[in-house]
């Protein structure tokens, strides 16, 4: 059995996203800046595809700029924040996506902003006490705050409207990253003062290398891509008209059917915690995973184990494909700064499990039950 457990880094396309990409790939090869009619047609496969995701999110369409995914997104709000909406102090927090993270860090190394990091709560929660302290000590200054909506990694989520209550009250920006939410949760960034938002096509099973910002319209930007006038004189370069096209349909599917799946994954979620903390010894569950959290992802450390260095590896042997923390930095062996930040014991192995509405209980049994082979006493030889 194969099971793919990893639906937080990314998603398998929806057949139905695939179906009409397909047909507007091969239909649909004006180009959408040509005024002739196979550029029109073009043209109106794109305005629809923003009408659909504006009226998803109950902003105008103008409202959302594509791009080409979370990255660039967030990238663009914090750069747009500072170079044109004279921004000079960045609140973020140390376990934000490192597209938010090392843009706030180079924009502060550039000496155009200061940064301030919001302490991190030892269940994973933004202090939200800090959050306003910081707001208040530099209150002379004009602030952007940068929440991501639910983490990557552990799935703790922020309150939206009492964040960007907060970010009223003392005059500052608010962007928040909802890449790994949108499609997965009813968003309406204009009733929770939120200024800036990121998507991304691929965590709700539609294609790679699209997504979208929402820019609030009585925030007024600059372009952070120049060349010709796409995106409404936004983001310069032809546009990705398939992508965008399969952002529209995959979002416009992902929410119909949301209610259904998050009732499966919680399912899901229930008996691999059930099943791994009661027959695995000294099993934790990071986060605050019964509280305000995704659903999607579920994050454990697992006890000192002669493979515990191996145990990704193992279980990708045995046919299960998870991760160990964020997707982006595996691989490069640095481990995982959400859970540093977490004070989590290092001592364990911690691998991510995140949910997708193409998997079954089965293959959650199958993961816990090579997971339970892994431990089971006879391999088990702890390291002192
Ligand atoms: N923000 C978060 C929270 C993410 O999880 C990711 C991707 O893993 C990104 C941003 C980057 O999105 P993209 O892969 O579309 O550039």
């Amino acid at each position: 059995m194969k099971v793919y457990l990893d639906n937080a880094a990314t998603t398998p396309v929806d057949e139905r996203v695939i179906e009409l990409m397909t047909k507007v790939l091969k239909e649909n090869y004006g180009n959408p800046s040509s005024i002739h009619a196979h550029g029109r047609k073009s043209r109106t496969l794109i305005e629809k595809s923003r009408k659909k995701v504006a009226a998803a999110l109950g902003v105008t369409p103008g409202e959302i700029l594509f791009t080409s995914g979370g990255t660039e997104a967030d990238n663009m709000a914090l750069q747009c924040a500072v170079k044109d909406l004279g921004c000079n102090h960045i609140i973020t927090s140390p376990i934000e996506h490192h597209a938010v993270l090392y843009t706030a860090e180079r924009l502060a190394q550039e000496g155009s902003v200061h940064l301030s990091l919001v302490n991190i709560l030892p269940n994973g929660h933004v202090d939200i006490a800090h959050l306003r302290q910081l707001l208040e000590e530099h209150k002379d200054k004009t602030s952007l705050v940068s929440l991501m909506h639910a983490n990557n990694e552990i799935g703790n989520m922020i309150d939206l409207k009492e964040v960007g209550g907060i970010c009223e009250e003392f005059k500052a920006y608010f962007h928040t990253d909802t890449v790994q939410t949108i499609g997965h949760w009813d968003i309406k960034p204009k009733e929770c003062g939120v200024h800036f938002l990121a998507a991304s096509a691929h965590k709700f099973n539609g294609p790679k290398g699209i997504g979208f910002i929402y820019v609030d319209e009585n925030v007024q930007v600059k372009p952070m891509i120049l060349g010709g006038s796409q995106e409404r004189n936004m983001r310069g370069g032809t546009e990705n008209l398939v992508g965008i096209v399969g952002l529209a349909k995959s979002l416009e599917i992902s929410l119909a059917e949301m209610g259904e799946m998050k009732e499966r994954i919680l399912g899901f979620r229930k008996r691999m915690i059930e099943r791994l903390t009661s027959e695995i010894e000294g099993v934790v569950v990071n986060g605050d995973y019964n509280g305000k959290t995704n659903y999607i992802p579920l994050n454990i450390s697992f006890p000192a184990h002669k493979d515990g260095e191996m145990l990704l590896f193992n279980l990708d042997i045995a046919g299960v494909s998870a991760s160990g923390g964020s997707a982006c930095s595996s691989g490069s062996n640095i481990g995982s700064h959400v859970l540093r930040a977490l004070n989590a014991d290092s001592s364990k192995s911690s691998i991510r499990f995140s949910f997708g509405k193409y998997n079954t209980m089965e293959e959650v049994d199958f993961t816990v039950d090579r997971l339970v082979e892994i431990f089971s006493p006879s391999k088990k030889e702890v390291t002192a």
